[in-house]
């Protein structure tokens, strides 16, 4: 097939407008049809691309051709013998992972964001061709992505190439003027990109990053699934998120979660950025090649749903942290601080009593993605609850066998079986395929834990591994869990039930929780909360008014609701028991725990 041409311009920065052209040689003679994604593979949701269109316009010969809308996100153009080009300008001013970026300090953009699809041609190669935007002070741009390149120096300006456009789509690309360091990990060269203002110790990162990577590549075992890859990190001053790509990451994150020069230990922000890294890097096998049958080939033009997004995101999301200590970046008790805070982020989300983690899997499109005030109480995160699903199914196996087997085994035979050699896995895949690995029954473990809303069995799971769990009450709203309480009479507080957000010295409430005190009075979310007992709740929120209140004790509650001022008594609740906090137990099982979460060869 003649290779379809992209060419990228960022024409104009202060706009934050790209110029994006697409020639195919041999257009469809009924009228070619051009499509934008509706969405971006790894985050799920419609985000209707073609928003972002500002002007489309097709020529042939440089004369114009007729172009005409056919849906929100499809044009087709008036039959031509061909060559045909169509040109858009894309808006481009969103600085997340999944979108696309422009100004003048510089440019990412994924390629659903840009990149119209050749409906009929999307087995065609492509070439992209990036033009360095004109003016002094693009002089030193360089460019960053793990496309092949084609003509393109290292980091340069020109030619890229894609097998497809499945493939074009797949690796982002970054300009600029950033920070660039490189390693190998399992003989393939690795690069760090960092865009934006930072002070890291970026000799740290790779050194850190190299040991990281070099676990996850033993644990899948050669071949390596990419030739190549790049860590492309934006540095912000708040910010956090990662998207996962064949052969690279695009990640965000607080400059003060990268490591300073002379800074020794692995800081919790820092431990934060690894945990992200990990994460976006074990998605090259788990999601980017072991896939769903759901999204082979994805179909970009609407929700792709699968039941299967706690295995790929949940499984992923346990790795992330579980490789940290074995690669030995961090020691045993931070991750089972780690764990403890995960355990009472499940705890604290009433929703896991309505929803179970294959519905949420399913409606991630309109509910894990779309949350809103009532989320908390209605929906469970395939995130969290996945995770500890996969812990749960780790520990159960290890337990069964002795130690013989693991979730690790399921997850070799995943790469062997899906990842290397490419079939989707089917909706009931990964349940066979436990079953045939470790020989240990599981279906009715996997229709509690996946397909119910009971509570997983994490406590006497643990303690098979060696591992002691406890649920205390939080001490204050900044309790997170995962580590014992600092006070010996943490009786409790008392609770209204509610999460504010700080305006000013009052307080917005951003959700009431099911069963709580706040909720039984008629609190509501929005309700902004001016005097708590007669007193103003102040900078801190409302939790130091009540910090001397009892359980069952009463308070009034004064809170705008819109315009109207309304007075609300409140009853008191005690504080659920619902932070975790897990500890090495002596004994007969230390043997199983060393298995699961000792160093391994680095
Ligand atoms: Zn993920």
């Amino acid at each position: 097939m003649t290779p379809i041409h992209y060419t990228i311009i960022p024409a104009r920065p202060e706009a934050h407008l790209y110029r994006v052209t697409c020639t195919v040689a041999d257009p469809d003679p009924s009228g070619q049809r051009f499509a934008l994604p509706a969405w971006v593979p790894g985050s799920y949701m419609i985000r209707d691309f073609a928003r972002h269109v500002v002007s489309i316009r097709a020529a042939s010969r440089n004369r114009a051709v007729a172009i005409e809308k056919l849906d929100k996100h499809t044009w087709r153009a008036e039959p031509v013998a061909g060559p045909l080009a169509v040109t858009c300008e894309v808006y481009a001013w969103d600085l997340s992972v999944r979108g696309a970026h422009l100004d003048a300090r510089h440019a990412f953009f994924n390629g659903a964001c840009v990149f119209v699809r050749v409906l009929g041609q999307e087995t065609a190669p492509c070439e992209l061709e990036i033009v360095r935007p004109g003016g002094a002070r693009y002089r030193n741009w360089r460019v960053a992505t793990a496309m092949a390149r084609k003509g393109a120096k290292p980091y340069g300006f020109g030619t890229y190439l894609a097998s497809d456009y499945d493939e074009l789509i797949d690796h982002p690309v970054e300009m600029g003027e950033f920070t660039l360091a490189s390693f190998r990990a399992g003989g393939v060269p690795h690069d760090i990109v960092i865009t934006g203002r930072h002070a890291a110790d970026t000799r740290r990162l790779q050194r850190d990053l190299e040991r990281l990577c070099g676990h996850h590549m033993r644990f899948f075992g050669r071949p390596a699934p990419m030739k190549r890859y790049v860590f492309l990190v934006t540095a912000v001053g708040e910010g956090y998120g990662g998207l996962e790509h064949r052969a690279s990451t695009a990640l965000l994150c607080s400059r003060e979660d990268l490591p300073r020069e002379g800074e020794v230990g692995v800081s919790e922000r820092y431990r934060t950025f690894l945990g992200l890294a990990s994460h976006e890097y074990f998605h090259t096998w788990n999601v980017k090649r072991i896939k769903p049958a759901a999204f082979v080939p994805y179909d970009l033009d609407r929700e792709n749903y699968t039941a299967l997004l706690w295995a790929f995101e949940g499984i992923t999301s346990y790795y992330d942290d579980l490789a940290l200590v074995r690669c030995g970046l961090i020691e045993k008790k931070d991750y089972l601080e780690l764990l403890g805070r995960s355990i009472t982020t499940h705890l604290r989300t009433p929703g896991r009593a309505r929803q179970s983690l294959a519905e949420s899997s399913f409606d991630a499109w309109i509910k894990y993605y779309r949350q809103d005030e009532n989320s908390p109480n209605a929906i469970v995160s395939y995130y969290v609850k996945g995770s500890l699903v996969a812990l749960c199914l780790d520990l159960l196996i290890r337990d069964k066998t002795r130690g013989r087997k693991s979730l690790d085994d399921l997850m070799r035979a995943l790469w062997r079986r899906h990842g290397l050699t490419g079939p989707g896995l089917e909706e009931d895949g990964i349940e066979r395929l436990a079953e045939e690995v470790t020989g240990v029954k599981l279906g009715r473990y996997f229709d509690d834990w996946l397909r119910s809303t009971r509570e997983l069995p994490l406590k006497a799971l643990l303690a098979t591994s060696g591992v002691e769990m406890e649920l205390r009450p939080a001490e204050s709203g900044e309790d997170k869990g995962g580590k014992p309480a600092r006070s010996k009479n943490a009786a409790g507080l008392a609770m209204l039930g509610i999460r504010v957000r700080t305006q000013g010295d009052d307080s917005a409430v951003t959700h009431v929780l099911e069963g709580g005190a706040a909720q039984e009075a008629g609190v509501a979310a929005g309700d902004v909360i001016v005097a708590v007992d007669g007193l103003r709740p102040g900078r801190g929120g409302v939790d130091p008014v009540l910090a001397n209140r009892q359980p069952g004790e009463s308070a009034t509650i004064h809170a705008f609701r819109r315009d109207e001022m309304m007075t609300f008594e409140v009853r008191l609740k005690r504080a659920d028991a619902d932070t975790c906090v897990l500890a090495e137990s002596a004994g007969a099982r230390a043997r199983l725990r060393e298995r699961w979460l000792r160093p391994r060869r680095v």
